[in-house]
């Protein structure tokens, strides 16, 4: 059965193919800064929403002021992907890049963790991604551990929304957040951990790998053991 297309998850790709047309350097589209900006910002006052719980957490979170970051948001982060897909990719917080189109992962990081989803045989579109805190944080900076904790509202709506079969958490503060325990990450990473009749497979961030590549075997380890469980083929 061919499952319906929210006009959200349309805008969300519109505005991610227009970001990498203008990165590129391609003309003959309008993808000037204010067309991104229009989309980016019709997404985060959820314009295009579609209905249900997933749309009206969206809409809660992109005029919640329950912690400081909210003073940073022009525009809030929420999600992309598919609202049920098997495998979550979740990281800490959003950046200046993200907050720019409204969407996570973007820039270097997004690249890399694009290439890491295609390699196992996925995109985008068809896993759901999204950070534990909506709203952006400076660059380089972490979320204060109370702001993780307001937001976790949002956080668990997404979970219980889309109910998929693997949480990937990108990093040892959103391992530790989410399965609400200190990890010893060198011993975590890697290995499935229950979570509320799901796994979680903690691994490091894309943005470890930048500073670290010789990490990324280790991320690829896992993304298998990710794969095996679906029954993925992978890109190659
Ligand atoms: S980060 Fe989360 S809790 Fe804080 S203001 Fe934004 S939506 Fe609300």
């Amino acid at each position: 059965m061919t499952r319906p297309v929210s006009l959200a998850l349309m805008a969300q790709s519109i505005a991610s193919h227009l970001r990498l047309l203008t990165d590129q350097g391609i003309l003959g589209f309008d993808c000037s800064p204010e067309t991104l900006e229009i989309l980016a910002r019709g997404l985060a006052h959820n314009s295009l929403s579609t209905h249900g719980p997933l749309a009206q957490a969206q809409t809660e979170a992109s005029s919640c002021t329950e912690c400081a970051l909210h003073k940073n948001r022009e525009v809030g982060v929420f999600a992309q992907g598919d609202s049920k897909a098997e495998v979550m990719f979740v990281g800490l917080a959003p950046g200046r890049e993200e907050a720019r189109v409204g969407l996570p992962f973007q820039g270097e990081v997004g690249e890399l963790l694009d290439n890491i989803i295609k390699a196992m045989g996925l995109n985008r579109e068809s896993v759901y991604m999204c950070n534990l805190v909506k709203c952006p944080v400076a660059d380089g900076q972490a979320p204060d551990p109370t702001c993780i904790r307001a937001c976790s509202r949002f956080f668990k709506k997404q979970v219980e929304e889309v109910r998929p079969r693997i949480i990937c958490a990108l990093g040892q503060t959103v391992a530790e957040s989410i399965l609400k325990q200190e990890l010893p990450f060198s011993r975590a990473r890697g290995k499935f951990q229950p979570y509320l009749g799901m796994r979680v497979m903690p691994t490091h961030h894309p943005v470890e790998l930048l500073v670290s590549p010789e990490k990324k075997r280790a991320v690829w380890q896992d993304m298998q053991a990710i794969m095996r469980v679906l029954d993925l083929q992978g890109s190659s």
